[in-house]
């Protein structure tokens, strides 16, 4: 403490000014007693010395009248005068005449009998003097001194006064008089020190303390305060300076304040752009991605399940090439908004890209999701899409469901699952909700096929979808007889593969119709027997063109049989029983059923429990008995859902496929 603070109160710039003042004070007032008491004791020493010298003067005066011859300077007659002339004096202690003798000075005649002839050592060399000589008696205190005048004696050369004299009366008075003076001085000093405070005080310790404030305040951020000093000196332009540096401080404050909030503002929106779609005003893709991982990582820390819905659009571009873009935007947007009505605030809707959205339902497991997804599917077909084209004004999508931790933990396995579940719901006819646990074995994500062949299936399908657009009962009829031949492939535990070949079979069988006009496909009344050729070729050509098309060469058989009859009274070769293929049967009774359950240009649609009577009337006519037999049967078991077969209405229907 010590060691660190001594150095400090040492440094004299470490001083406070008040310090320094009271320092400097103090030190010329020791100063200026000092030089008071000095210049006091010199002027009363001279004054002491200048009366002893006039009391001297006046004695050697009367002495010298007394004694105007030099004999008389000596002896017992000289010794009675001085003692006569020292008689009345009673500051005189000794009044002698001497004379100097081997350096001493000899008594000849002196006021004190004892004194005569006596050798005296006055302190200062003994001979003939030029002008008189005051000294101190030692040891007297500076009270007694020897006046030593030379006598103009005729008879004794060098002969000298002596005069001893005591001035302590004198110069006790003199000194009573210097301390009075010297406390009058202190007092007046100390008064004048009290009021040079008080000013320093008010002028300058005061100002600076406020000013010492004003800055601690200003660097606390407290901007408003000012120095409250208003004066017309230096001090004041200085607090003066400083309050509209405050002011100034506070004004650039307060701009900092608007620019930052100004900067919130524009960050926020910034922030808020670059995770949000900007046609839906869903969150984009990006945030999607980054959102996806975070509730992956808070999944696995909480136990939690989550569940990731990829939805798409249903012959999305079929509506964009008929109403064009803009209005596909507008179908955009307003999908977008039926999606976030339908989830709950802490899901994370998304546009994943194009017509693709993705919906994140945290703590949501694969059962909970698919109840959520079934309802937005739902809620979009039943929504009527404010658009200018009445048959565009139903919207369908398709939706994949995929749940962590079941399906998968890690992010793209996610999303390549809900993809994987979306794609079977497309295959298996769109307009549906798949979740991911269900696609057992999967057999369009397990043999997806190369852009080449994708590239013909689609060519293919496009066909098969124009073909089913021309005709004028329904809109999805491939998608739907896909949908139930593979419900009913699944039924008859068919393989994998058998399973595939029965959706592409399904979606496609129609193709061949491409060949056959409009007049023929939808003409209400019976055909003529050259319709029913030009109708029947349908088959045939769809063989054809599969024939064509690398990776479905192994189902043109099935579309050339798939209306063969069980009685062998089909077409084009005449089959008969289970010369058929197999798939050709099942397909034949999938698309029979959907028929019978769609409106047709000569007839409404059958009611199902109709259908499956008419159905069973035609087993081992028409249809393969085990085959109808085995649907009819999963139908009224309510496997199927109530759908009537069109529009994929029953949504996810189709059961589990074994493996
Ligand atoms: P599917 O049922 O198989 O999904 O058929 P689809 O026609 O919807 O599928 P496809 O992927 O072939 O077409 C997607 C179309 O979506 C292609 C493109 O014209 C359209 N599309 C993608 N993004 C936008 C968009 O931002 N605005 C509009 N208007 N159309 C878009
Ligand atoms: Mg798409
Ligand atoms: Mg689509």
């Amino acid at each position: 403490m010590l060691r660190t603070s001594l150095p400090n109160v040492l440094s004299l710039r470490r001083w406070s000014i008040r310090a320094k003042v009271l320092a400097a004070l103090v030190a010329l007032l020791l100063l200026a007693v000092g030089l008071v008491l000095y210049v006091s004791a010199t002027a009363v020493q001279a004054t002491l010395l200048a009366e002893h010298a006039e009391s001297a003067r006046a004695v050697l005066n009367a002495v010298e009248t007394l004694f105007p011859e030099a004999t008389d300077l000596r002896g017992p007659l000289a010794q009675q005068r001085l003692a006569a002339i020292a008689q009345g004096r009673p500051d005189i202690r000794r009044l002698a005449i001497v004379v100097p003798e081997e350096g001493r000075w000899r008594v000849v005649a002196g006021s004190r009998e004892e004194d005569l002839w006596q050798a005296m050592d006055l302190g200062a060399p003994a001979g003939p003097l030029a002008a008189p000589v005051v000294l101190p008696v030692p040891g007297s205190g500076d009270q007694v001194h020897y006046f030593l005048a030379a006598l103009s004696s005729k008879g004794l050369p060098g002969a000298a006064l002596l005069l001893e004299t005591d001035t302590g009366d004198v110069r006790r008075a003199l000194e009573d008089m210097l301390g009075r003076t010297v406390q009058i001085a202190v007092i007046s000093i100390l008064v004048l020190v009290g009021v040079f405070f008080w000013e320093l005080e008010l002028l300058l310790l005061r100002p600076i303390r406020q000013l010492h404030w004003l800055a601690g305040e200003l660097e606390r951020g407290a901007l408003h305060v000012r120095s409250g000093v208003r004066r017309g000196d230096e001090v004041g332009h200085l607090a003066s300076a400083l309050d509209q540096m405050a002011a100034g401080l506070e004004r650039a404050a307060e701009e900092n304040r608007r620019l930052y909030a100004e900067l919130e503002r524009r960050w926020e929106a910034a922030s808020r752009d670059a995770i949000t779609d900007f046609l839906t005003g869903l969150y984009n893709h990006r945030y999607l991605q980054l959102r996806l991982q975070e509730e992956l990582a808070q999944a696995a820390r909480q136990h939690h399940p989550l569940s990731l819905l990829l939805l798409d659009i249903d012959h999305f571009k079929a509506l964009n090439d008929a109403c064009g873009h803009l209005v596909g935007d507008q179908v955009l947007a307003e999908l977008a908004s039926v999606i976030r009505a339908s989830v709950r605030a802490m899901d994370i809707p998304c546009r994943y890209g194009g017509e693709e959205f993705a919906i994140l339902l945290p703590g949501t497991g694969a059962q909970q999701a698919l109840i959520v997804a079934e309802r937005i599917r739902l809620s979009l077909a039943s929504h009527s899409f404010r658009l200018f084209a009445e048959e565009w004004s139903r919207v369908t999508v398709s939706i994949g469901v995929a749940t962590a931790p079941e399906d998968a933990q890690e992010r793209d396995a996610l999303v390549k699952a809900a993809d994987d579940a979306l794609y079977y719901a497309k295959r298996m006819g769109r307009n549906q909700v798949w979740a991911y646990r269900d696609l057992v074995v999967d057999p369009c994500a397990a043999s997806r096929p190369d852009w080449w062949e994708q590239l013909q299936l689609n060519t293919v399908q496009s066909l098969a979808a124009a073909v089913d657009a021309r005709d004028s009962y329904t809109h999805d009829h491939g998608d739907q007889v896909a949908r139930l031949s593979v419900f009913l492939g699944q039924l008859l535990g068919l393989s994998a593969s058998d399973l595939r070949a029965l959706m592409l079979a399904g979606t496609v069988h129609d193709v061949g119709k491409i060949g056959v006009p409009d007049r023929i496909l939808r003409k209400p009344g019976p055909l003529t027997d050259d319709e029913w050729t030009s109708m029947r070729s349908h088959s045939n050509v769809g063989d054809h063109i599969l024939q064509q098309v690398r990776g479905l060469e192994e189902i043109a058989p099935l579309i050339r049989a798939h209306h063969e009859r069980w009685d062998g009274c089909g077409y084009p070769d005449g089959l008969r029983g289970e010369a058929i293929p197999r798939l050709a049967r099942v397909l034949s009774v999938a698309d029979a059923f959907h028929a019978m359950t769609s409106d047709r240009p000569y007839r409404q649609a059958m009611p199902v429990a109709t259908s499956l009577e008419e159905l069973r009337r035609g087993a081992g006519v028409q249809f393969d008995p085990s085959v109808v037999e085995v649907f009819c049967q999963a139908v009224e078991r309510g496997e199927l859902g109530t759908s009537n077969g069109t529009g994929g209405e029953g949504g996810r229907h189709v059961a589990a496929i074994a493996p």
